[in-house]
């Protein structure tokens, strides 16, 4: 059976993974026609704005989009019309834990994977190849191959691909140009294969051949789960080491580069810090969990369960050193929060470490100035809200302050604390800083950012991840 040859392709989703994903098909493939869709207006009039005012940060995309929007990359809000067209479609809508229900906390809320797929089965009326982008449990692809077979038009027919995002927030441009791999997993049947070499096709325009694996569905949706599960047990693995170094006068640095030197093991994802954050880590290993428990399977949840916890583990631990070395109080203090974005380079605050740190200072009943170069005031304001629903918004503005700059958050502050590794936190005028701070003034670094000897020479009393405290 001869693969189709894509020329118009629909992506359902138009965030994070599905805005620079096909942002960058179509820029590779200028032959293939690109809409990426959204029920959400604001985010696609945002994608469409004349000034290129983007709904999400990402060095490098603004470049992308540039070139190829209104050649052959298109965002709407028409996600009929760009179904009915396309002849290959990804499926890139959000996969957010379950907040209520059976198996909150643990289970992948597929409810926006579903009505995506339901609407595609309703509004077919050629083959289409229907690819997960989104990350899914495992054998997912079958649920949707069934909504899909049972709505289907006669002579319509759907090949379910999977295809996992690998990209990183913050380096998702070089992710997507120079991928370490791309995974298509597909059924093993002629057309099975025939619609994994359609996608392969399209991804060949850019990526060495080698770097394309194709391999069975559920190997595919397994391997994203797989791999974040992995990234995030290294971080939980040296953060757990950190606090034996805190402990012991071992420095953590100097832990993890001896250990990364053992090529088995190697350098890449061994730096201690506050703990992970973002929006995929903790929802991919409870995902992980959720399914080793369903399946039976106890011990191997525990297993990955462990990783989260260190990681909750890991940022109480933080507060409660930034509390015990502002000398076990920090009533009416006031703290300033170095970036609130989950990771540098990206304006995403899913998870991030900074809303949990806020959260504790605030229940301390400190004042915090908070000051981010990229995420958005409202975002902020959001977030906290939702740290601390029973509490007004009007009570948490008495406490929380958004700072333009990181120079007006310390200003009168009793302490920093670095949430973020945005790098003008490094470069930033330091003793600049410290003039304008109560004394003793206080460094927290949850991020392992900052020249300690050089801010402990200005006169700042340094706290490091991974290394004893300085009192
Ligand atoms: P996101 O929330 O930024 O974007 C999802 C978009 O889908 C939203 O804009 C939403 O409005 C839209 N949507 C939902 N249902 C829709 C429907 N029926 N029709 C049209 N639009 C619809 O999510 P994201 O960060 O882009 O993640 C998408 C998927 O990719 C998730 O499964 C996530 O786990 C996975 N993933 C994310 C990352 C990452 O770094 N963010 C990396 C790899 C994989």
């Amino acid at each position: 059976m001869s693969p189709v040859k894509v020329t118009k392709i629909c992506c359902i989703g138009a965030g994070y993974v599905g805005g620079p994903t096909c942002s960058v098909i179509a820029l590779k493939c200028p032959h293939i026609r690109v809409t990426i869709v959204d029920l959400n207006q604001a985010r696609i009039d945002a994608w469409n704005s004349d000034d290129f005012n983007l709904p999400i940060y990402e060095p490098g995309l603004e470049d992308v989009v540039r070139q190829a929007r209104g050649r052959n990359l298109f965002f709407s809000t028409d996600v009929d019309k760009a179904i009915e067209e396309a002849d290959l479609i990804f499926v890139s809508v959000n996969t957010p834990t379950k907040k209520s229900g059976v198996g909150a906390g643990f289970a992948a809320d597929l409810n926006y994977v579903e009505l995506a797929t339901r609407r595609i089965a309703t509004i077919a009326r050629s083959n289409k190849i229907v690819v997960e982008k989104s990350t899914v449990p495992c054998r997912t692809a079958e649920s949707m191959r069934t909504i899909l077979e049972a709505n289907s038009k006669p002579n319509c027919r759907f090949d379910i691909l999977s295809n996992p995002e690998f990209l990183a927030e913050g380096t998702a441009m070089t992710d997507l140009f120079k991928p370490d791999r791309v995974l298509i997993g597909s059924l093993q049947t002629p057309e099975g294969i025939s619609a994994c070499q359609s996608l392969a096709q399209v991804y060949a325009n850019w990526v060495p051949k080698e770097c394309i694996l194709t391999v069975g569905l559920w190997s595919s949706e397994l391997s994203k789960l797989a791999a974040n599960a992995m990234l995030a047990q290294r971080i939980s693995s040296i953060n757990a080491l950190s606090a034996i170094c805190e402990a012991t006068g071992a420095n953590i640095d100097e832990v993890s580069n001896a250990v990364g030197y053992d090529t088995r093991i190697g350098p890449k994802f061994l730096k201690a810090s506050v703990g992970f954050g973002g929006s995929c880590f903790q929802k991919d290993i409870l995902n992980l969990v959720y399914l080793s428990e369903s399946l039976h399977l106890p011990e191997v949840a525990a297993y990955w369960r462990q990783v989260v916890d260190m990681n909750e583990y890991q940022k109480r631990r933080f507060s409660q050193r930034v509390v015990d070395t502002l000398f076990k109080t920090i009533t009416g203090k006031r703290i300033a929060v170095l970036g609130f974005a989950f990771k540098a380079d990206t304006g995403d605050t899913r998870e991030s470490a900074a809303i949990t740190l806020i959260k504790d200072f605030l229940s301390e009943r400190a004042f915090v100035n908070v000051y981010d170069p990229k995420v958005v005031h409202e975002q902020i304001w959001m977030d906290l809200q939702e740290a601390s629903p029973l509490v007004p918004l009007d009570n948490i503005k008495k406490q929380v302050t958004i700072s333009p700059s990181a120079f007006e958050a310390a200003q009168g502050a009793d302490a920093i604390v670095i949430a973020t590794e945005w790098k003008e936190f490094r470069d930033i005028d330091w003793e600049r800083l410290y003039k304008g701070m109560n004394k003793p003034a206080f460094v927290f670094d949850g991020r392992l950012l900052v020249d300690a000897e050089k801010l402990t020479k200005i006169g700042f009393k340094v706290t490091t991840i991974g290394r004893p405290s300085p009192l």
